[in-house]
């Protein structure tokens, strides 16, 4: 079992959404963790005391380390980019080792021209919790996404039509409500220019062995075109004699996976998004509609709310035209 689309490792803190999705699967516990591969040596990111001790060659407990960085760390204020983030809490050398190589690799901007935001997903710790995520539920479909999107999929008033741009079909169908997942800028014809949009090339590769690495993910952030190799069988936990593996090659073109968070491209988005906010019955929701860099559970979220808020102007428009219904006086004949 690969991920075509790339690794997708679902974590979420929200009840709700874990509740919602179980609805269309079985789960499977996993707790990812990433290794860094940095001076020859395979060392646990986020960066944590393991990290640190490795690294340096010391034997620092939790209250030292703390120190240590502080000494390291650089005075930074306002943070604004993905540069500041991480010098303001590790320090230079860590930053250009684990962070500076891998941002230009992956976005082909330097961290100093990235919103906070980007590097700010990959937290700091003190302690030896190795895992890449600290959420509350972390868990993979246990039969796979594919399966969950069947389920979701197979309901009788779904249909779908593949290979068709909503362009082509717009005058055709006839709906109460559109909600459109696309990039946003493809949707108001470009009209104000190009979101930029950052894409993947991936390689998948299968081995003749049962295992390849020691963890689901590998980082390479300053050696190779590739950022990472995932090996799918951690995810997945399944059996096999033979392994199949992804090595991620960003690329400026392709198809749009990441939006690009920094000032100029938010300013941008938001000139479409209020073209979007003056549109009825149109909603747009994801993180091409909404040029945000969202995970999984963050568009599950935002998928939901949308559906309140349509079902709620459902119900006020019903809720109108009762009012108007007891209003109308019988007529006496
Ligand atoms: N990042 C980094 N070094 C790492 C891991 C992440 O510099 O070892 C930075 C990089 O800019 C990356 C961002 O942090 O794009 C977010 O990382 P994440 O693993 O969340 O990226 P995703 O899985 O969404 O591609």
């Amino acid at each position: 079992m690969i991920h075509k689309y790339g690794p997708h490792i679902f974590h979420t803190n929200s009840e709700d959404v874990f509740n919602y999705l179980s609805r269309f699967t079985e789960w499977r516990n996993y707790q990812h963790k990433v290794l860094a591969s940095v001076d020859g040596q395979m060392l646990p990111i986020p960066i944590n005391l393991n990290t640190i001790n490795k690294y340096f060659g010391l034997e620092l407990n939790g209250l030292q380390v703390e120190e240590f960085l502080a000494s390291r760390a650089e005075k930074v204020y306002p943070v604004k980019t993905s540069e500041d983030v991480v010098v303001s809490k590790v320090g230079r050398e860590l930053y250009e080792k684990f962070f500076r190589g891998y941002t230009r690799k992956q976005w082909a901007l330097d961290p100093s021209e990235l919103d906070a935001s980007v590097t700010a997903r990959v937290p700091t710790r003190t302690n030896k919790d190795d895992r890449y995520f600290t959420d509350t539920f972390q868990a993979m479909p246990l039969h796979g996404y594919t399966k969950m999107f069947e389920k979701m999929l197979s309901l009788p008033n779904i249909k779908i039509m593949l290979n068709t741009n909503y362009q082509e079909v717009m005058n055709e169908v006839t709906y109460k409500k559109l909600i459109f997942t696309g990039p946003v800028d493809e949707y108001f014809n470009y009209c104000y220019g190009k979101l930029p949009y950052r894409s993947l090339r991936f390689k998948f590769e299968t081995m003749q062995t049962e295992n390849f690495q020691e963890t689901g993910t590998i980082n390479y952030p300053n050696d190779y075109a590739f950022t990472r190799i995932t090996e799918f069988k951690h995810l997945t936990g399944q059996k096999h004699d033979k392994t199949s593996v992804v090595y991620e090659f960003p690329e400026a073109t392709g198809d749009p996976y990441y939006p690009v968070p920094r000032p100029e491209n938010d300013q941008l988005y938001k000139k479409y998004q209020a073209l979007a906010n003056q549109l009825n019955n149109t909603y747009f929701v994801g993180r091409l509609a909404t040029y945000k860099y969202y995970n999984m559970d963050q568009v599950v979220a935002q998928a939901l709310t949308t559906f309140k808020k349509i079902s709620q102007v459902e119900i006020a428009k019903h809720a109108n035209e009762d009012d108007i219904i007891m209003n109308i006086k019988p007529e006496i004949k």
